[in-house]
């Protein structure tokens, strides 16, 4: 009897502190988090926790050296990510980030790396070991929502929980690319795995939903994905260069 009171109060509680079902703007994309592998061999906390509070200002470009950087296309391989509306997001991801390295080759004096630049399976740990081995100035992971609710949609990115770079990158990337969307969900923070084990700073991004048919007829365009790409390159450039 007691118990039963208590979890009556407990779920009482939980009604009152959460989300409203319909709010799915308090949600977090639904994206590997920390805890489903280990940690990979290179992976250095002091590291990233000196990288994340140093180097970088707002708005100051003395940077002594051009930025390596590594996109992160979400997913691959036997992992489609998210499918709706006829769309895969790891083919979404894959074109969407060759497209930014592209950009960024051609426009900046940076070099890009990608953790895959095919249809290729590769593992949580192998995309953060790949960055921390080239010593990489900053990662960005794209990928695409998706949610139960067909009528989520827009824009969202992320950064660790309280990364101060990896904010700062996460939110220059959501200022470029929130030219594409109406609905802009904000810059969030998760545990995800490639944020995490990254031994700089990173950002996660969420291009829209693959459930939403607004969301997904955008995708299924090379025009919008072109300009998702251009954004998230004017993003990374503002991050590090200062503008
Ligand atoms: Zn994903």
């Amino acid at each position: 009897m007691k118990k039963r009171y208590v979890s009556t109060v407990l779920l009482s509680m939980s009604l009152l502190f959460s989300t409203p079902a319909f709010a799915a703007k308090g949600e977090v994309a639904d994206e590997a988090n920390w805890d489903v592998a280990p940690a990979p061999s290179n992976y250095n906390p002091a590291l990233k926790e000196k990288l994340d509070k140093q180097g970088k200002t707002n708005g100051v470009s003395t940077l002594a050296s051009n930025p390596v950087i590594v996109i992160d296309p979400g997913h691959g391989g036997s992992d489609s990510g998210a499918v709706g509306n006829g769309l895969q997001e790891k083919n979404l991801t894959l074109d969407i980030a060759t497209r930014a390295k592209n950009y960024v080759v051609a426009n900046y004096p940076a070099t890009v790396y990608m953790t895959r630049s095919s249809d290729a399976t590769v593992s949580l740990e192998d995309r953060a070991s790949y960055a921390n081995n080239l010593g990489a100035s900053f990662f960005v992971s794209m990928h695409i929502n998706s949610a139960t609710a067909t009528s989520a949609n827009g824009l969202e990115t992320y950064n660790y929980y309280g990364s101060t770079n990896g904010a700062q990158l996460a939110t220059s990337a959501y200022n470029k690319l929130k030219t594409s969307y109406s609905s802009l969900r904000g810059v969030k923070e998760a545990g995800f795995y490639v944020l995490k084990y990254t031994n700089m700073p990173a950002m996660l991004g969420e291009t829209g939903f693959i459930s939403n048919s607004t969301d997904a007829a955008n995708l299924g365009s090379a025009l919008f994905r072109q300009n998702l790409a251009t954004q998230y390159a004017q993003g990374m450039h503002e991050y590090w260069w200062g503008f």
